[in-house]
């Protein structure tokens, strides 16, 4: 059978004969893993990926997400896939098992990750949105705070989002105008509007969390003002109960180029000033914590861009070993001589190698990212942590680059052996090109 989305046994190169990731079984904290059950989950993420996921990635880009009386309607067929991959407690891979995670190594669940973001990132990463925006309670947030959001969070029944970029402050986020005002009670009064914001809205989860950044009344300009706060857009009581909508009112969603199956949401806090939000860290310290989360959504972005690029690839490898044209070089001038394949053709091969050559760099670097997060988890001296975590903070930017450009450049080469063909809606490139510019 053809490889789709990835293929195994480079799969399997870089994450035993590279990185020998079965050795982190000898670790007490992974020591209920070994490679037997490693390969059985990740065989299962691939079954579950090529059968009931990548099928909606076109249906999904065709239909798209509608935005109407200010909800966001997903694809139709995003609903059974979620379903399924929150059944399946693919949601938080590495997170504890109390937590209700699989408690995988970083590596390992590495594999996982490129199947589902390879067969559709736009739903897999509304699925895993709780469990990003979850991260940020674990690091910063109180006991009861982590009691009130992590499980729903990290099971995927509630979504979350990053808000950060306003109209203008984008780039330069300590430009935002958003404000908090403190209560009575300990909340904050949410005043301001967001843009850009990625699942913000969508008719998948009962709620979404929204971690959000804003200057507390009368804090220092740029971002050594800027707090972070959780804001439901339904809110959360104190005995984990949903209580009333929060006043967070999305306004419409982007009309984009690409990535039809993920909505880019306007959001405006406290229209009606009934907006609440909780502090999650200290008053001031928000831009650090939210980089716990950029820094994890760099990484994210880095392997969608891989992804793609390696299902790009192999959709392009299968069609250049049945498609027929022209004749072989050694009988070029041969009329009679048979067509073959135009995997044959040496430009085509050439293309080929090129593409083949930039997945398997990218899946390495990816890889190892990855590697680091373990071996700092896994450090025993406080040096060693800082080693792990100084190469990481190093890659993690060369990773998000380097992989979405290069991801896009081994789109377009797959655009081009497929010929004029590959510029049609009738093959699944075009949409991998648009995606991921
Ligand atoms: C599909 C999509 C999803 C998104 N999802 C989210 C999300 O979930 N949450 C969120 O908060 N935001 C999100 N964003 C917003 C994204 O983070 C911003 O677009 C980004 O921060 C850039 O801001 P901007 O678009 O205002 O560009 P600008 O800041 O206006 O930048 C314009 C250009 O100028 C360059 N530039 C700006 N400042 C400098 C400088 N000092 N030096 C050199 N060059 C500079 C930039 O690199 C860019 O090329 C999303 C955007 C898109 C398109």
């Amino acid at each position: 059978m053809a490889q789709l989305i990835a293929d195994r046994r480079d799969v399997d190169f870089v994450l035993y004969e590279q990185l020998e990731t079965d050795k982190l079984c000898k670790n007490k904290k992974y020591n209920g893993f070994n490679k037997k059950t490693f390969d059985m989950i990740i065989s299962e993420a691939r079954n579950l990926a090529i059968k009931e996921i990548l099928p909606t990635f076109a249906e999904g880009d065709r239909e798209g997400t509608v935005f109407e009386n200010g909800t966001v309607r997903m694809p139709k067929c995003f609903h059974r896939a979620y379903n399924l991959f929150r059944k399946g407690e693919w949601t938080a891979l590495t997170a504890s098992a109390e937590l209700g995670g699989q408690g995988l190594p970083m590596t390992a669940a590495q594999a996982v990750v490129e199947y589902f973001l390879g067969a559709n990132y736009t739903l897999t990463l509304c699925a895993w949105s709780g469990v990003g925006a979850g991260e940020l309670v674990e690091a910063f947030g109180t006991s009861k705070q982590k009691d009130l959001f992590l499980k729903k969070m990290y099971s995927g029944e509630w979504g979350g989002t990053m808000a950060l970029t306003e109209a203008n402050a984008g780039s330069d986020v300590g430009a935002l105008t958003t404000t908090a005002v403190k209560n009575d009670d300990g909340t904050y009064s949410i005043t301001g509007s967001k843009i850009f914001i990625t699942n913000a809205e969508q008719d998948l989860t009962e709620n979404i969390i929204n971690p959000v950044l804003a200057r507390i009344e009368g804090a220092p300009a740029g971002t050594k003002g800027i707090s972070l706060f959780l804001v439901p857009k339904i809110w959360v009581n104190d005995d984990g109960s949903m209580g009333e909508p929060n006043d967070v009112v999305c306004t419409g969603i982007e009309e984009k180029m690409g990535m039809h199956g993920s909505p880019t949401c306007s959001l405006t806090f406290g229209g009606k000033g009934r907006c609440r939000g909780l502090l999650l860290g200290e008053e001031n310290k928000g831009m650090r914590a939210m980089f716990h989360m950029i820094n994890s959504a760099r990484l994210i972005v880095g392997a969608v861009g891989f992804t793609n690029a390696s299902t790009a690839y192999l959709y392009a490898a299968n069609y250049a070993k049945e498609r027929i044209q022209g004749r072989a070089l050694e009988n070029a001038m041969n009329p009679d001589a048979p067509s073959v394949p135009i995997i044959q053709h040496p430009d085509v091969r050439r293309m080929l190698m090129w593409m083949k050559s930039h997945v398997d760099g990218m899946r390495s670097l990816i890889y190892y990212g990855a590697h680091l997060m373990d071996m700092e988890e896994l450090a025993t001296t406080i040096e060693e942590g800082e080693y792990y975590q100084n190469l990481l903070s190093l890659l993690t930017p060369v990773i998000k680059s380097f992989c979405s450009d290069r991801g896009f450049d081994v789109c377009s080469e797959a655009m081009q052996v497929f010929g004029g063909y590959g510029y049609t809606k009738d093959f699944p490139i075009e949409q991998h090109l648009r995606d991921r510019r």
